[in-house]
């Protein structure tokens, strides 16, 4: 099944069979958070996306390194290498040390990434342990020639560059486009083009995350770490290279020319890129101010949501979206993801206790092939969770005796939605997680089906009571169509 694996690629603007430079183990990068601040939910988007891609890749038996890095250092609030540092600027604001907020923020990142239940990549580097090999690029992108250094600061010479390979082939823009978008240069800049870009910066007295480099004490640009640290953990040119769409123009499309300025080769096969998660058609950011963070969301405090929707109901809603079409964030859209991800998630109960016949109505094998090709046509997960509702209804079917399946076709059918829902689509039982603790687990299994009984007796006082001093012990129990799920607020 992994030959017919389709791609979309920024650089080719096609969908591209998948072919890895090495079968043994496929390099995988994207670009991680900016730790100066909290992850809003249209970073998890683009992290939650990944995440699906890697699963797949996984699934269909690749061996993947997947390197997903933190910037903990010099990332300044323009675009074009000016403003203020983020680290700096916060560790000011909160009275702490710039790796104090490296820290905290790290560790709410990662919080969140375990609550979307997102695997973890296999390297996760920092900028700021990877300050000698930043250095040895800028080195030898000097060296080659592609590079000046004014002042202790280093720029990229885009122009000359751009004399070999093509700068802007990332977003299919020529030179001239882009030096005309570009603002003009003043008379006291040090940069000699309009496009040039540091690759190591000078340390104002003022700026507190600094290094010492053969130009002095200072430190790096933005994009030299992504170049820095993919080359050194998947070699100089590796298989996928992702990212949200809006580090098209600028980061990827100088990472690219960094890499191949130092090493003499493109760094990268497939180019992949996020689309937008927007919020009534705005783009979600941290500068906009309308990015709520997935705290906000599970709890439901924020004046843009109308309740508190669980993390897998969240992800469950990115997952009906294809990953490079934009997605708008809406209550309504959320409220209809919960619904859907309970239907499912109670036909993975259902499944269980179906029981096999002499033979099947429907056609299982067909099933999962049009699962496969779903996820095959550029990871399609709204297509392929389509497929997965007719499992779903083919499933609520038999349990009604409505429809009959064989003991292979059950089996195939609980190894497609195993596969497909869990393993892929990377979705839990939050009821069966809430916890980690089993005994905990197996008594409110337990209490769960006793209330269900007590509920079917419509005896609704008493179902009330359980759950009001469930309610007392900070256990939480929702009670959806099919199913009631439980969880413990911290
Ligand atoms: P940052 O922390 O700003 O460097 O962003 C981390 C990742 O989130 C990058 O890959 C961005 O492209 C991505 N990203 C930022 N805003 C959004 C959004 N509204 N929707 C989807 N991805 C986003
Ligand atoms: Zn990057």
């Amino acid at each position: 099944m992994q030959n017919q694996l389709l791609i979309y690629n920024t650089l080719t603007r096609t969908k591209e069979k998948f072919i890895p430079i090495n079968k043994g183990m496929i390099g995988m990068y994207v670009c991680g958070p900016t730790v100066y601040n909290d992850v809003h939910l249209g970073n998890c988007r683009t992290f939650i996306s990944f995440d699906m891609i890697y699963r797949y890749l996984l699934y269909l038996g690749f061996k993947v390194r997947y390197v997903r890095n933190i910037t903990d250092a010099g990332h300044l609030e323009g675009d074009r290498d000016e403003g203020d540092d983020k680290f700096s600027k916060k560790a000011k604001l909160e009275q702490l040390e710039p790796m104090e907020i490296v820290q905290k923020y790290t560790l709410g990142f990662h919080d969140v990434m375990h609550q979307f239940n997102t695997l973890p990549p296999n390297i996760e580097p920092t900028a700021t342990g990877h300050i000698c090999e930043q250095i040895e690029m800028v080195k030898q992108i000097l060296d080659n020639g592609y590079a000046y250094e004014a002042d202790g600061t280093v720029y990229f010479d885009v122009e000359k560059y751009n004399k070999e390979f093509p700068y802007g082939q990332l977003t299919n823009r020529n030179l001239e486009d882009l030096i005309a978008n570009t603002r003009e240069l003043h008379g006291q800049d040090e940069k000699h083009g309009r496009l040039d870009f540091a690759l190591w910066i000078k340390a104002k007295p003022e700026h507190l995350m600094r290094w010492p480099s053969p130009w002095g004490w200072g430190f790096p640009g933005w994009h030299i770490e992504c170049s820095a640290m993919s080359s050194k953990y998947l070699g100089d040119a590796f298989d996928i290279h992702g990212g949200g769409m809006d580090l098209q123009a600028t980061h990827h499309t100088n990472e690219i020319a960094q890499s191949q300025a130092c090493n003499h080769k493109a760094p990268v096969n497939y180019w992949m890129h996020t689309n937008m998660l927007t919020v009534n058609g705005v783009r979600m950011s941290k500068s906009a101010g309308n990015g709520f963070l997935p705290g906000e969301l599970f709890t439901g405090d924020h004046p843009l949501l109308e309740k508190g929707y669980s993390p897998m109901a969240v992800r469950f809603f990115m997952m009906q979206t294809h990953y490079r079409s934009t997605l708008d964030f809406s209550n309504d859209a959320l409220h209809a993801s919960e619904k859907g991800y309970a239907r499912m998630m109670a036909a993975l109960k259902t499944l269980q206790n179906i029981k096999p016949s002499s033979q099947s109505t429907s056609d299982i094998k067909e099933l999962e092939k049009n699962c496969y090709d779903a996820m095959n046509d550029d990871f399609n997960t709204p297509v392929l969770i389509a497929h997965l509702f007719e499992a779903v209804r083919i499933i609520n079917s038999a349990n009604d005796n409505k429809e009959t399946l064989t003991e292979s076709d059950l089996a195939l059918l609980k190894k497609l939605m195993q596969d497909f829902v869990v393993d892929v689509l990377g979705l839990k039982d939050e009821t069966i997680h809430a916890s980690g603790d089993k005994v905990l687990e197996g008594v409110m299994k337990i209490v769960l089906d006793i209330r269900k009984e007590i509920k079917a007796r419509k005896d609704f006082a008493a179902s009330d009571r359980l759950r009001d001093e469930l309610n007392k012990l900070n256990i939480t129990v929702k009670d959806t169509k099919e199913t009631a799920v439980w969880s413990i607020e911290q």
